[in-house]
């Protein structure tokens, strides 16, 4: 894991498959004890950087164990690591996504995180602390939106005057940088809670989910004010944006996960 800080080895978290749902405990992928090894049969999903990664969380059932366990997966160049690049993503392109069919992948028992059928706790307590970084990737992209928006409509005319001027757009503006100013005070508010060692996953939660829909908002007025130098990417960054801001509501528990995770708070399970 050092060397992943260091930026030497790139590493992935193989959670999601193609049957299973956003329920981190609904695993079919599963490992059979074999000697010193575990054996690895099953196939993920949507897996960020699978494709390049040189380790690995995974996330599995160990046969006769109840519940999901994780283990660290070294050695991806195995051949049963059986990863491709997924065609076609909408956004966030300067990382890969994979599918990763897993043939008889030979993990070493060592590699076992934690202890065998709490990897769902492991995962949920990841996918929680995800949540403050998705609303601060948000609160970036918001900001990034916001301040593209003000120069370009300050330097654009229509009608003899810059559109800055016209009250429609200087609304819009008004609009994006007083979502922003809530949405950056949740995420603080949470990410200070967690700094805190104090429980924040309320809190984490709905700072991601504003903060995902500020983002939305943001990306969708910068568009209007950019209008057709927003929507062709080769003339500004908001078409970049409006992609990858699509992203925030989906990865890492989305917004219907975040509101489960609200209501579970707020009114008990
Ligand atoms: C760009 C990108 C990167 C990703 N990176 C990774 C990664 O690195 N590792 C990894 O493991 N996964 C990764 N994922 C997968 C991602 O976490 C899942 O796509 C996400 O958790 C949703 O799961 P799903 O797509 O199976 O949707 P589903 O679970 O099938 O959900 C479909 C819809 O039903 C709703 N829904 C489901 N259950 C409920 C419920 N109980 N109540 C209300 N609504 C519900 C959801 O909100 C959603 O709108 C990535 C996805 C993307 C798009």
């Amino acid at each position: 894991m050092p060397d992943c800080a260091a930026g030497k080895k790139v590493a992935a978290f193989v959670l999601t498959e193609p049957g299973a749902d956003s329920d981190a405990s609904h695993q079919s992928t599963t490992a059979v004890e074999k000697g010193d090894h575990y054996v690895v049969n099953g196939e993920k999903i949507f897996i960020m950087l699978g494709d390049v990664a040189d380790l690995g969380v995974l996330f599995c059932r160990v046969e006769g164990q109840s519940g999901v366990s994780a283990m660290m997966v070294d050695d991806t160049t195995q051949p049963g690591w059986q990863a491709r690049t997924l065609k076609n993503k909408l956004g966030v392109r300067a990382a890969t996504a994979a599918g990763i069919v897993l043939k008889d992948v030979k993990i070493p028992r060592a590699n076992l995180l934690g202890e065998l059928g709490h990897g769902s706790e492991y995962a949920l307590a990841t996918l929680g602390a995800a949540a403050v970084s998705v609303a601060a990737q948000s609160i970036g992209l918001s900001q990034r939106a916001l301040d593209e928006s003000i120069a370009y409509a300050k330097k654009r005319e229509a009608f003899g005057q810059p559109i800055a001027k016209l009250q429609a757009i200087q609304w819009m503006i008004a609009d994006m940088a007083t979502r922003l100013e809530a949405a950056r005070g949740m995420t603080y508010h949470a990410a200070l809670k967690q700094d805190a060692g104090e429980a924040f996953s309320l809190e984490a939660s709905m700072a991601r989910l504003y903060a995902t829909q500020v983002a939305a908002f943001c990306v969708d007025r910068a568009m209007q004010i950019h209008a057709g130098y927003g929507f062709i990417g080769e003339f500004s960054p908001i078409e970049k944006l409006y992609r990858d801001q699509r992203a925030l509501e989906i990865y890492e528990g989305d917004a219907g996960v975040q509101r489960l995770a609200i209501a579970e708070n707020i009114i008990g399970r």
